[in-house]
């Protein structure tokens, strides 16, 4: 079966198949232990990896794992097979290698229903996000990159499931596309589907709430949503909307204004001008605001605000005007918090807007990392309809660009259709 245009796990038959599988399972570690804090990717992709061992394909998985200072350190992936064992109730085996003699001989030794995962790709530095940048591959030159080219001829599908990894031009993520029939992953297509309803057809009243610090992937976003009408009301908090607030030549502190500064942002004034005079009527600023004097948490209105105000928060009048729309809302988007929720001053109005996520009717999807711990944080995680597992990918989705990996899958789809049984 085909959706999006991309080949589902229903396409191909897999019995005694060998299938490379690229999976998400980058989780935060501890990096004076080497352990990982949180298992939630490993599990997200349990689904996908069960349902390919017990239709007997010998399987395969490529995965990375980088560090809270990404692209900086490499970790094994030798701990999660352990984590992927306990949660599939079967061995899971290990290789320390990804595309060598070692890694080669191990795949060449599976049985039908066996589960070996592969080193860290990231070990091989083609894949390097940094590379990913620089070199700017090809789909058909990453197919002749080491891993592509090792790996490949050992198999007879590739799959991928790391939708969270999707906005990622890497060998590993696009390159198999080329030369082997591919599908996604049951995750892949859960996630595909849930974010691209969302941008199609929204239950209505449709309201995204934007916040936090990556303030160009929220214009962007805010732009999109709104020109294509896929929402109805745009709430901003965080730095996203301090800087629309200066844009529209409100007076938000001598200390907003340097925080803006201090992230570079200052070249993104224009472009809330802009969203303003397009989209004014839709984009909801906060009225109130919370900042810091002597150590205590001080609210205003935006014309009460002392000059000197670093503005941390949105206020509890705008929280709970925030809190009152997402109840009345069918549909409701969250990406970024509505201040600095790490520091218990500064958490209200991110804590009265998750509240509000827990508690309304509508179909709620969360993304993006901060925003995740924010979900965990505030226990609303079983209450929120959608938690992404990507972060960027999502944004990338919600942009209206078309992710690379979905590029690869779909042209894979038009390659090698007549192959299919
Ligand atoms: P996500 O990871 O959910 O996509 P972001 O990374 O864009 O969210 O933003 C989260 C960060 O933004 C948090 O670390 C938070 O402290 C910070 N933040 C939110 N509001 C403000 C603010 N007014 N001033 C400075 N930092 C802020
Ligand atoms: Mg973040």
């Amino acid at each position: 079966m085909i959706r999006f245009g991309i080949n589902t796990l229903d396409t191909y038959d897999v019995n005694h198949k060998t299938v490379l599988c690229r999976v998400d399972i980058n989780q935060p570690i501890d990096r004076e232990r080497g352990t990982l804090k949180s298992t939630a990717r490993i599990e997200a992709s349990v689904p996908t990896i069960r349902e390919l061992s017990q239709r007997g394909a010998k399987l395969v998985l490529l995965a990375h794992q980088g560090s809270d200072i990404e692209y900086k350190n490499f970790y094994t992936t030798k701990p999660h097979a352990a984590v992927l064992s306990d949660l599939l109730g079967r061995p899971v085996r290990f290789v320390d290698d990804v595309c060598g003699p070692a890694a080669r001989e191990e795949i060449k030794s599976l049985k039908p229903g066996d589960i070996l995962l592969l080193d860290n790709v990231r070990f091989c530095s083609e894949e390097q996000t940094l590379f990913e940048l620089k070199l700017q591959l090809t789909h058909e030159q990453q197919a002749q990159t080491q891993v592509v080219s090792k790996l490949a001829p050992l198999a007879d599908y590739f799959v991928c499931d790391a939708f969270a990894a999707a906005h990622r031009d890497q060998p590993s993520l696009c390159g198999f596309e080329q030369v082997l029939p591919s599908m996604m992953g049951r995750l892949f297509e859960r996630e595909y589907i849930v974010i691209s309803e969302l941008m199609e057809q929204p239950v209505r009243p449709c309201v995204f709430v934007l916040g936090g610090a990556k303030v160009a992937d929220a214009f962007q976003m805010m732009d999109t949503v709104l020109t294509n009408g896929a929402a109805d009301q745009v709430l901003t908090g965080g730095l996203v909307a301090n800087i629309l607030l200066l844009a529209k030549g409100e007076p938000i502190g001598s200390g907003s204004e340097e925080t803006i500064h201090k992230f570079g942002l200052e070249e993104m004034v224009p472009v809330a001008a802009d969203l303003l005079k397009k989209h004014g009527d839709k984009l909801i600023l906060p009225a109130t605001l919370a900042y810091m004097e002597e150590g205590y948490r001080r609210e205003a209105a935006l014309k009460d605000l002392p000059k000197d105000a670093a503005v941390l928060d949105i206020g509890a009048f705008t929280a709970n005007q925030y809190a009152d729309i997402i109840r009345s809302a069918q549909t409701v988007f969250v990406n970024g918090p509505m201040g600095v929720f790490e520091e218990p001053e500064t958490e209200l109005g991110t804590k009265v807007v998750w509240d509000a996520l827990g508690d309304t009717r509508a179909h709620t999807v969360v993304g993006g990392g901060d925003s995740i711990t924010a979900t965990t944080k505030y226990e609303k995680t079983d209450l929120i309809s959608y938690i992404c597992t990507g972060g960027g990918a999502l944004i990338r989705f919600l942009t209206g660009e078309e992710l690379p990996v979905v590029k690869a899958l779909r042209q894979a789809a038009q390659a090698f259709d007549e192959e299919t049984p």
